[in-house]
């Protein structure tokens, strides 16, 4: 049996960041992965030289990111060049006045959730309001699910305390936040399965064979909890926790993009602004020759439905009714991802159900004080991001420590 001070379970970006915290603290640690890969959400791969993020791509509130600092401590390259989100390149499909009232629709949402009498978003629309397919969209970019299912006081929590500072890494975030753990020894191909805390050491059950422990930090998403994939006697509490927290889905698709030169870097389209399954393209992201395409919620359902070539097929319908169709001949799948099935991850990111913003905390209190639960879903105020998982990692391995 192989034997082990601390374990972390899941090598995100909140797993690495525990094992980061406890290496540099002089404990042993094993940092146990159950894919073939480091970086969990955060993935950057390289397509024709290109690093492209199918999961984390902006440092969200970047002057309060920490990842900011050890990108640019590790010899990474943080492009601040803020998003154009708001902005519809040439107005396309989108009139300056509709951008302007559909604004407006958002931020009269805004005011109205904070008077709203129930603890469920979707309350704050207004019944058969023009704009509500616009809302719905940006309630699955930033939710990745839909309003019926969040809950009001868990996203005025987010939104309260974020900035709208989105930077970028030039060479990836995925790239970034796995080369943080370099030198830290990790375990990959190795699902845990079950902890047992009948002993006075912690065994974890793997199909490689049970690895002993004095004490472990579980960063594995809340879909994965849920789901059962680990086994942990007593912990009924937390495992109801994380079926209050479930990810919603977003996915992203990159196109290649053929004699562009007239588009300038990081310009914007949102596919339809009158339809709730939408993409929000960035055209020429670093002055790259591609289109990044986010889709989330109901929309990243019905992508992952079609799967990555019918997903392609309606962002080149989206794009070239915008564009224009002799644009069709020059765009290309180059990559995308399915996170909902994905094994090890299974959706997007975490949102509390209606009244049950208080999972976040019931996921942090330990039920054994040697199990620590750590992970994006477990931040109370910076959930659903990469800087989010990193403070809760931190946290658990200070608990530890
Ligand atoms: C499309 C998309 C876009 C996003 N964009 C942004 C963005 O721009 N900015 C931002 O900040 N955030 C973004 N996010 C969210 C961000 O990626 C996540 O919040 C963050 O990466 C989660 O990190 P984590 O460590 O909590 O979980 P994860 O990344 O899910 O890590 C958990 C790890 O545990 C492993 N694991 C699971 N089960 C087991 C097991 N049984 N045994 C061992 N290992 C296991 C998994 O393989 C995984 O590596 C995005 C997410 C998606 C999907």
């Amino acid at each position: 049996m192989h034997d082990v001070e601390i374990a972390v379970i899941g090598g995100g970006a909140a797993g690495i960041s525990a094992a980061r915290t406890l290496a540099d603290a002089g404990r042993s640690v094993l940092l146990i992965e159950g894919s073939d890969r480091l970086g969990g959400r955060a993935h950057t791969v390289s397509v024709g030289g290109l690093p492209l993020d199918l999961g984390a791509g902006w440092l969200h509130s970047a002057q309060h990111n920490p990842w900011v600092a050890i990108a640019e401590a590790s010899g990474f390259t943080v492009d601040r060049t803020l998003p154009r989100w708001r902005e519809q390149w040439r107005e396309l499909g989108f009139s300056r006045a509709d951008q302007q009232a559909a604004r407006q629709a958002f931020e009269d949402f805004d005011q109205r959730l904070r008077t709203v009498e129930t603890d469920c978003a979707a309350d704050a629309l207004i019944p058969g309001g023009e704009w509500n397919p616009y809302l719905e969209a940006l309630s699955g970019f930033i939710n990745s699910a839909g309003w019926p299912s969040v809950s009001v006081a868990d996203y005025l929590a987010y939104m309260d305390a974020a900035t709208d500072t989105d930077w970028r890494v030039e060479q990836g975030y995925g790239a970034m936040i796995a080369a943080h753990a370099a030198r830290l020894p990790v375990a990959f191909s190795t699902p845990v399965t079950a902890i047992d805390r009948s002993g006075t050491r912690l065994r974890l059950d793997t199909p490689r064979g049970t690895i002993a422990a004095e004490a472990a930090i579980v960063t594995i998403s809340t879909n994965v909890l849920s789901s059962g994939a680990i086994t942990l006697p007593g912990h009924d509490a937390i495992l109801h926790a994380a079926s209050q927290l479930p990810l919603g889905l977003a996915d992203k698709l990159f196109l290649a993009l053929d004699d562009a030169d007239e588009i300038p870097a990081n310009a914007h389209l949102l596919g339809n602004p009158r339809a709730a399954k939408t993409g929000s393209y960035t055209l020429r992201p670093f002055g790259r020759p591609v289109i990044e395409v986010m889709y989330g919620g109901e929309g990243a359902a019905e992508m992952e439905r079609r799967g990555l070539d019918g997903a392609a097929a309606f962002a080149i319908d989206e794009l070239t009714t915008l564009m224009g169709s002799a644009w069709r001949g020059k765009l290309r799948l180059l990559a995308g991802s399915c996170w909902g099935r994905t094994d090890h991850i299974l959706g997007g990111y975490s949102h509390a159900l209606p009244g049950h913003t208080g999972a976040r905390k019931t996921l942090t209190i330990p039920i054994d004080e040697r199990i620590r639960f750590a992970g994006e879903a477990c931040s109370e105020t910076e959930f659903s991001t990469a800087h989010g998982a990193r403070k809760t990692g931190v946290a658990a391995a200070q608990a530890l420590l």
